[in-house]
């Protein structure tokens, strides 16, 4: 998941199809991924993950800004594993839980939330 979230960072879109189940891409591509403005990622909070034999899941909140306005993608991912490797099946997405005003930001500046992205 940590490795998607590198591959979303770093623009690499072969990879994010690579990892991305084939019966659950329904038609996407590395070409649709790139397309239209990219996001400016800047952290990944992962909130829980587990993992069986061939089942992973992880929740997480990837913070990103767009026209400088702070959101999250705030989803449970589901993984499964095939030969070895880990794909994303599918995602549940909830909404993003910002931090509170005293809190540390999420951009990584170290700043209280308040004086930095808020
Ligand atoms: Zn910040």
């Amino acid at each position: 998941m940590r490795s998607r979230f590198t591959a979303f960072y770093l623009g690499l879109f072969d990879y994010l199809i690579e990892t991305h189940h084939q019966q659950h891409l329904c038609g996407l591509t590395a070409q649709l991924l790139s397309e239209g403005t990219q996001p400016n990622w800047l952290s990944l909070d992962v909130i829980s993950s587990s993992e069986s034999a061939l089942r992973g899941k992880v929740t997480f909140q990837a913070w990103f800004k767009d026209n400088n306005q702070l959101d999250a993608i705030h989803e449970s991912s589901d993984f499964i594993k095939e030969n070895g490797s880990w794909y994303y099946t599918e995602g549940v997405q909830h909404n993003p839980i910002y931090p509170k005003r005293n809190e540390l930001c999420v951009c990584g500046s170290k700043k209280k939330f308040k004086q930095c992205c808020l």
